[in-house]
């Protein structure tokens, strides 16, 4: 225990996001969906990218591999991969550049919320695997099945062997996303970005996922991306924890300051949200009011005061906070921890 502590002391980053900035031209304007975010991924290490939808968790994710829709464009910042061979920038990688595609699967995997998005519906299960392990290794057709049960088994699937030869519709909500799983890993990623990947699961599965998304990390060692609006989730397997709140990080730190410890007004009102995560039973759970507003029409100021409860008039509407360093590891962006700026 104390040796992988150390170890974690000891380690870089595998991946480090810096001031990424990603807008979308829309017929309105330009829309700043990611606007400045920068924090770290360290291996072996669970970072929960938690906020409501609509705060540019998904789109950064996308970004750092370079698969953002049309229309959009990275305009800033970097993403720094910790490789073998070095400490590569992504972002001045071409996104259909060899490079890059060789990144995606093999140094960074993606799963999705929705397994079918991954699998094509016209070819089995096996088949798609088969080829991901032979995009990957180059290897035998006949190698690349073994390697592809070995796979499906290592993911906890029942059967692999029948599992090959189904559609990915004829799976179950919890199969395919074990399925899903079980291609994303065959590179033997360094860093596995997983976006809501239980959010369309039944509880029961859900923990089952998230149980193996931690076993499978711990195994290999690799770094996991979770990207969740349930804190709930991010409560079960997170490290460290980011809070993103329209397109920007509002608070981050390691998991344990974040849950016992938080400081800014929107993680303490998502966690006081969150019947699971209420530290005490009888605690009433409160609502967040309003909604988080198109990036089209940002609030001036902090973004958040139309909903915060604690937003100084005069100060809160009109600066924007900047970060302030709680402990090491652990900062958060809001004008109750800073000084009132010299004018
Ligand atoms: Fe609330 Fe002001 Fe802090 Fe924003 S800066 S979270 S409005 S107190």
């Amino acid at each position: 225990m104390l040796d992988r502590a150390a170890a974690v002391l000891d380690a870089q980053p595998v991946l480090e996001v810096r001031d990424l900035r990603v807008h979308f031209d829309d017929y309105d304007g330009i829309v700043r969906a990611v606007d400045g975010v920068s924090f770290q991924v360290m291996p072996g290490r669970t970072v929960g990218i938690v906020g409501e939808s609509g705060c540019g968790k998904s789109v950064m994710a996308r970004s750092i591999l370079r698969i953002v829709d049309r229309g959009s464009r990275v305009v800033g910042g970097s993403v720094l991969l910790r490789r073998r061979s070095g400490v590569e920038d992504l972002m001045q990688l071409e996104p259909d550049s060899r490079p890059m595609r060789e990144i995606r699967g093999r140094e960074i995997a993606l799963v999705f919320q929705e397994p079918m998005t991954s699998f094509s519906p016209v070819h089995t299960v096996g088949s798609q695997i088969i080829e991901a392990v032979r995009l990957h290794s180059g290897s035998s057709r006949a190698e690349a099945r073994r390697e592809a049960i070995r796979q499906l088994e290592h993911v906890g699937t029942p059967h692999p062997g029948y599992i090959m030869e189904q559609y990915a519709w004829q799976l179950s909500g919890g199969l395919r996303q074990r399925a899903m799983l079980a291609m994303a890993l065959v590179g033997g990623p360094s860093v596995l970005i997983a976006d809501e990947p239980t959010t369309a699961l039944d509880v029961t599965t859900q923990a089952q996922v998230l149980e193996l998304l931690h076993s499978l990390q711990h195994q290999s060692g690799m770094a996991l991306m979770l990207i969740t609006h349930d804190f709930g989730v991010v409560a079960q397997i997170a490290d460290d924890v980011v809070v993103m709140y329209l397109g920007r990080v509002v608070e981050q730190g390691p998991a344990d300051a974040i849950f016992h410890d938080p400081r800014h007004p929107y993680t303490r009102a998502l966690l006081s949200s969150m019947p699971s995560v209420i530290a005490k039973p009888r605690a009433r759970l409160a609502t967040l009011p309003g909604a988080v507003p198109h990036p089209l029409n940002r609030p001036p100021g902090c973004a958040f005061h139309p909903r915060c409860a604690s937003a100084i008039p005069g100060r809160c509407d009109r600066d924007t906070p900047r970060q302030s360093v709680v402990q090491p590891s652990h900062s958060v962006n809001c004008h109750l921890y800073h000084e009132a700026d010299p004018t």
